[in-house]
Formats: C-alpha cells, sequence, structure tokens
C-alpha cells in the first residue's frame, strides 16, 4: 500500500498552494472589512481577474473536459487543490467549471448553455430545494404544466446558492404529478428572462443563497435538460458528484485554523509561559490534528473510490464494473468523508478560537468568520443527519461491506 502522492500530484499542489498565497491570500483582508460592511467579499471583476492570471498559470476548468478547454483533473488532485484553497478565508474559486448535469445537454443547448458557463459569461444556479423539500427532495412541489409546445413553471425555489446573480437556472419541477418527483420530475433550464424573480436569503455566514418566484413561466420544450423524467436522477447526480470536494475544502479550513492555533499557543503566554505548555491547550492541538489527518484519509479515500471506479474525470468514460455497485461505493465513501470532515472543522475551528481567548471572539482575526461559515458544512449537500441516513441503510441493507473491498 501506498500512501504517497505521485509527483504530478505534488506539483500541481504546490503551484496552487504558491499561487493562493501569493495572489489570494493578500486578497483576505479586504475581504474580511468588505464583508463586516455587509458587502460581498470579493467583487465579480476581482474574481475574474483572479481565475485569469490563474488561467495563464493553465488552472482553468478542473473538472472540465480538454475539449472544452479544462484540465479534466482526477479527483485526488481536485481534492488537494480543494484543500488549499481551504487555507484562505477569500471566496475563490477557479474558473472554467460547469454544473456537471450540463453535460446532459444537447448540442444546442451546450451552444446557448454549458460553453457560456464554463467561459464565465453566464452564470447558472441548481434548484431543488423548496420551502417544502430540502432533505426530503423528493417531496418537491414545483409544477411544470404542458401548454402546446411550451411548460408554464409555477412554485418557489428556495437556498439556491448563486440564484441573486444567475443568468439561468437548471430547475427541477413536476411534470407527472401522478409519478411525483421519482420518474415524474424534469429538469429545465431556464433563462431570467423568461420571468423567474429572486431574493437573497441573509445568514449567518457569507453564503447568500437566494429564493426563486415562478410565477407561470414559460419555458419552451427544447429546454429540458435530458429525458423527460429524468429531473429527480440529474438533481441526485449534481448533488452526489463532488461530495468529496466540500470535505477538502473543509480539510484546508481546519488545517489554517490549527496553524493559528499552534502559533498562538507557542507565544501567548499566561502566568509566565507560554499557553502551549499547558495540557488543557496541548489536548485540543493533538485531538485537532488527529481529526483532521483522519479527514483526509476519508477525502482522499473517497476521491481514490472516485478515480479507481471510472467516476473522478470525464474522460476516464464512465464507471467501471457493474455501475449501481460502483455508485453505491462511491457514495457511501463520499458520505463518510462529507459526515467526519463537517464535524471535525466546526470542532478545530471552535478549538482554535477557544485558543485564542478573547482575541478569537473580535473581528481582528478571522476564525470568527471561519466560525460562523463552517456550520453550514453540516447542512448543505445532505445534512448530517442525511448522510448517516446512507451510511446506515447501506450497512442495514448489504449494499456496503466492512473491512477494505
Ligand atoms: C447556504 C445554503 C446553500 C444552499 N444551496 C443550495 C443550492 O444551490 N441548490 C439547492 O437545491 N439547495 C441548496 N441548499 C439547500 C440545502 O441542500 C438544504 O437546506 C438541506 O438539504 C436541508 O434541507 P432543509 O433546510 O429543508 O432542512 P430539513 O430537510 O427541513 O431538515 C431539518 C432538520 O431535520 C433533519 N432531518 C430531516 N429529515 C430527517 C430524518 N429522516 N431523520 C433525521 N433527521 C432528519 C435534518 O437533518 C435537519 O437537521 C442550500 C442551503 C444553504 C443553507
Amino acid at each position: 500500500m501506498d500512501f504517497a502522492l505521485n509527483e504530478e500530484d505534488i506539483a500541481i499542489r504546490d503551484t496552487v498552494r504558491s499561487f493562493i498565497t501569493r495572489e489570494v491570500m493578500p486578497l483576505e483582508e479586504d475581504v474580511l472589512r468588505r464583508e463586516r460592511k455587509g458587502l460581498p467579499g470579493i467583487e465579480p471583476a476581482t474574481l475574474k481577474e483572479l481565475q485569469n492570471k490563474a488561467r495563464s498559470f493553465g488552472f482553468w476548468g478542473l473538472s472540465t473536459p480538454e475539449e472544452y478547454g479544462g484540465m479534466d483533473l482526477p479527483a485526488i488532485t481536485q481534492s488537494l487543490i480543494w484543500t488549499e484553497a481551504g487555507r484562505c478565508n477569500v471566496p475563490f474559486r477557479f474558473g472554467g467549471e460547469a454544473d456537471n448535469i450540463l453535460y446532459y445537454a444537447n448540442e444546442e443547448q451546450r451552444k446557448e448553455f454549458l460553453v457560456p458557463t464554463i467561459e464565465g459569461e453566464r452564470l447558472s444556479c441548481f434548484a431543488l430545494t423548496e420551502p417544502g423539500a430540502g432533505s426530503d427532495a423528493a417531496n418537491i412541489k414545483m409544477t411544470a404544466t404542458k401548454d402546446g409546445d411550451d411548460w408554464i413553471l409555477r412554485g418557489e425555489k428556495t437556498f439556491i446558492t448563486g440564484g441573486n446573480d444567475a443568468d439561468f437556472a437548471i430547475v427541477i419541477a413536476v411534470t407527472d404529478p401522478e409519478r411525483g418527483a421519482r420518474g415524474g420530475a424534469t429538469a429545465f433550464l431556464v433563462d431570467r428572462e423568461m420571468g423567474w424573480t429572486s431574493s437573497p436569503i441573509e445568514t449567518m455566514g457569507p453564503a447568500t443563497p437566494a429564493s426563486l418566484y415562478f410565477d407561470d413561466v414559460r419555458v419552451p420544450s427544447r429546454n429540458i435538460l435530458g429525458e423527460l423524467g429524468q429531473g429527480f436522477d440529474l438533481g441526485m447526480e449534481w448533488i452526489v458528484a463532488g461530495r468529496w470536494r466540500i470535505p477538502a475544502w473543509a480539510v484546508g479550513i481546519a488545517e489554517r485554523a490549527l496553524s493559528m492555533a499552534i502559533e498562538y499557543a507557542n507565544t501567548r503566554e499566561t502566568f509566565g509561559a507560554p499557553i502551549g505548555q499547558n495540557q488543557a491547550i496541548q489536548w485540543m492541538i493533538a485531538d485537532s490534528h488527529v481529526e483532521l489527518e483522519a479527514a483526509r484519509s476519508l477525502v482522499l479515500r473517497a476521491a481514490w473510490t472516485a478515480d479507481r471506479l471510472g467516476f473522478g474525470r470525464r474522460a476516464d468514460g464512465g464507471p467501471k464494473g457493474n455501475p449501481k455497485a460502483a455508485a453505491n461505493e462511491i457514495r457511501h465513501a463520499a458520505a463518510m468523508a462529507k459526515l467526519y470532515a463537517a464535524g471535525m472543522v466546526n470542532r478545530v475551528v471552535d478549538r482554535a478560537l477557544q485558543i485564542h481567548g478573547g482575541m478569537g471572539y473580535t473581528r481582528e482575526l478571522p476564525l470568527e468568520r471561519m466560525y460562523r461559515q463552517v456550520r453550514l458544512i453540516r447542512i448543505y449537500e445532505g445534512t448530517d443527519e442525511m448522510q448517516r441516513l446512507i451510511l446506515s441503510r447501506d450497512l442495514l441493507r448489504g449494499y456496503t461491506k466492512l473491512g477494505i473491498n
């Protein structure tokens, strides 16, 4: 068994680390100042400039196929990059990406939606959650009713990331109420000009999702993404695809918090000695490191599972062997990583804040922002409880066996 990264992964990780340190990190103070004034942490133009700079180093479209100008990196390599990005409190992401399910688009739709999204000319959002359907996504009520060659969309979506800025939404709506969401829901590509409106939702962290309102919005049939009735499956594919990404990012956030805690424990003195000489502080640091490395192992295992089974990148050409068994294995590994890393980063940031005492609670340091931000990781893209549901169901029904397969 070899735990070492290959040379290419090390080179990519180190290049990203130096890019983040040199180009992105210097913006952190400004981001914190802006957010405290209620402004978005980073202006879209500044983000674009950074993304273009990264592109000039070859970093563009981490998960995008090469035919669209992307890197199509294996999941392992992408997870290393997400961890690097997590260390910095700047809402930066590499450009050249599109929602994974947009690749179900036909030729016309690819020109109209996929390519401009990859190029950063159009912003998308993915709208599944409704006021009455979050964890229980199959309970969505938004309807799409056939009218001639069009569909009339009626209902509300909520908590939609990027929903207030998006040019178009990928909307999952019920087209066959008798069948319900499973088999009776369809994905639509809906331009904002077609008539939907949005309003932002204030949260305790930097995220500002939006509610989307569809009041008899007319959408032509040619805007159906994938097949009629395939919407729920597409929705699940969107959510599960990158479940190792958020935990990988969480590992980076925890690394930053722990490194701040170690430095402070070595320099802050009380009762004539650095606080790091107290066992209470030492144990917080030790426990944090164990949990951080455990989470990293689970993330790498989830990404490796996706790569090994042919889901890691598009160039691999899809699942190898039994697709259903492969999907189960990937989902299980990703659920373990998501559940554990979400709890881990909350505990590590909390301890780092505690080690900083009163300073940790102030807005002079980024710890309070990290504390507010990481709480979300236990909720979105499947709550802790939903991950536990997946894990226990897989085990109780025998989809997953104990031990190393
Ligand atoms: C910032 C943010 C961004 C988001 N972005 C998007 C997006 O881009 N697109 C999108 O479609 N959605 C998005 N979401 C929605 C997100 O996926 C949901 O909030 C999440 O799935 C939980 O759903 P809910 O909020 O309705 O909680 P509920 O489903 O109402 O759950 C409430 C609580 O009950 C628990 N619970 C529910 N059912 C069970 C059960 N059977 N057993 C045990 N416990 C249970 C939950 O775990 C949770 O703790 C976003 C949410 C947030 C906060």
